[in-house]
């Protein structure tokens, strides 16, 4: 029998209640409506549309921050919708989220090495704090910093970096699977290339899956191997990367096209 996809939804649906104003009526928002998608392991998949499309919507559903209202989310062949915390623990070591604001994700006040160190202790990845630290150390160098970034503090590492530290704590908990939401859009384009190669080499070393939530087609084009494009909550498109180009008919991925014509046009995009 072959394999489950790692990561599959069927018509995963969530809804909010919002009001207009703060005494007006409640109506209804569909923020992500009967989408279906797997992803096999070791794939990187590139979740794209315009603002308000429910990409990231489906970011926190794929990692149980939110819950859908419809449809079902399988990890592995098991359902993970629904789950309680206590449930869904031993996933939060498997499923990780990574998000665009690394600043936001790092505590100012703990140094880095400890903050790589406790989710591996408090999910029983390592069993002893000699064995935290040793693996701290190693992942340090992994995502390319010194083995003392360990003793510094968040602010004293630059965008890029802290990027790389929050890449390290995901993996310390060893990771398969990482939902990225635009973990790159907040830095300089050099940077935001070397995290991407490290990216890359990173899924070569381990083997590991991506969810590469974008808003940049031209990024998503470079480093997905499959695009799959969200409008107004629904699934419009899924090609592969090198396809895309030529084979889009949805009226959304041609505006996105369009929008990033001068990326687009570049021989990378075509086989
Ligand atoms: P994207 O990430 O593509 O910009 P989102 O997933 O953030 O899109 O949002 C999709 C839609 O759902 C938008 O119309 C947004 O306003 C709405 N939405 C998202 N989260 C909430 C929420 N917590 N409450 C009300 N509406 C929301």
């Amino acid at each position: 029998m072959a394999a489950s996809p790692l990561l599959q939804v069927r018509g995963l649906t969530r809804r909010y209640g919002v009001r207009t104003g703060l005494f007006g009526p409640w109506h209804e928002v569909v923020a992500v409506e009967g989408v279906d998608f797997a992803i096999e392991r070791g794939e990187i998949v590139g979740i794209i549309g315009a603002s308000g499309s429910g990409k990231s919507t489906i970011g926190r559903l794929l990692t149980g921050l939110d819950q859908p209202d419809g449809g079902q989310i399988l990890f592995d062949g098991a359902r993970i919708d629904g789950l309680s915390d206590q449930a869904r623990r031993p996933l939060r070591r498997r499923l990780q989220l990574v998000l665009q604001d690394a600043s936001s994700a790092l505590n100012p006040r703990r140094r880095v090495g400890v903050q790589i160190a406790t989710p591996m202790l408090r999910l029983g990845v390592a069993t002893s704090r000699e064995e935290a630290h040793e693996r701290t150390a190693e992942l340090l160098r992994l995502v390319g910093l010194d083995a003392d970034a360990a003793e510094r503090y968040p602010h004293e590492f630059s965008g890029g970096q802290r990027q790389r530290i929050n890449i390290a704590r995901s993996l310390g908990v060893e990771a398969e699977c990482l939902i990225l939401d635009e973990p790159t859009s907040a830095l300089d384009v050099s940077v935001q290339a070397q995290i991407l190669a490290l990216l890359l080499e990173l899924r070569q070393q381990l083997g590991l899956t991506y969810v590469f939530i974008s808003h940049n087609l031209a990024v998503v084009q470079s480093f997905c191997d499959r695009i799959l494009v969200l409008d107004k909550g629904r699934l419009v498109e899924d090609l592969p990367s090198r396809t895309i180009t030529r084979q889009a008919s949805a009226p959304a991925t041609r505006r996105l096209l369009e929008a990033n014509l001068f990326l687009s046009r570049a021989p990378a995009a075509e086989p």
